[in-house]
């Protein structure tokens, strides 16, 4: 399937294009190669700026959550240390019914479930990352950056972080669509 124009989609708005469309009839955007050409530039970077950040925020959520696990009983350990504020934790846990067996698993399990959780986000938003960088494979970097964004429930400036960078990512959806098609002749040939 050819189209007259570039763009099976809007550049602007990622609205579908009808066949052979000068306007977008979502947002108006004139579809002339050199406007596209700036357009798609501009998603480019954009895209490029997802990758960097998710690339960082990646490798940080890797790393805290490979060492949250690493370290669960250390930390429970290190807890310990400090006697008195063990004891207080051990007597309000105790007021909820709590043993201090009971209490220690507790805390083992929250951390390795945060830790795991990390993990995921980490590994979900370097998928995200790779496939802005290379702009392909949209849907799977989509997926990506949902799951990392929902392992963020905890930290609502992590959420909001995740929606403006999900948001970023999908505006630049049309730029995947355009590697994915065969590549554009120098000089802009028109096929029929
Ligand atoms: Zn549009």
């Amino acid at each position: 399937m050819s189209k007259a124009n570039d763009f099976n989609y809007c550049p602007n708005c990622g609205a579908e294009l009808p066949f052979d469309s000068k306007f977008c009839p979502d947002c108006g955007n004139v579809l002339t190669s050199d406007n596209t050409q700036a357009v798609t530039d501009q998603m480019r970077s954009r895209l490029k700026i997802v990758g960097i950040f998710s690339l960082i925020f990646a490798v940080f959520a890797i790393i805290s959550g490979i060492s949250l696990l690493a370290s669960a009983d250390a930390i429970i350990t290190a807890m310990q240390s400090d006697a008195d504020t063990w004891a207080q934790i051990i007597k309000s846990m105790a007021d909820a019914g709590y043993t201090e067996a009971q209490t220690i698993d507790l805390f083992k399990s929250m951390f390795v479930i945060s830790g795991a959780m990390a993990l995921i986000a980490g590994i979900s938003a370097g998928v995200g990352a790779v496939c802005s960088f290379i702009a392909k494979y949209w849907i799977l970097g989509l997926i990506g950056l949902i799951v990392a964004t929902v392992m963020m429930l905890t930290s609502i400036i992590g959420l909001i972080i995740g929606i403006i960078f999900i948001y970023l990512y999908v505006t630049c959806k049309p730029v995947f669509l355009e590697d994915k098609a065969a590549p554009k002749v120098e000089g802009g040939t028109e096929p029929q």
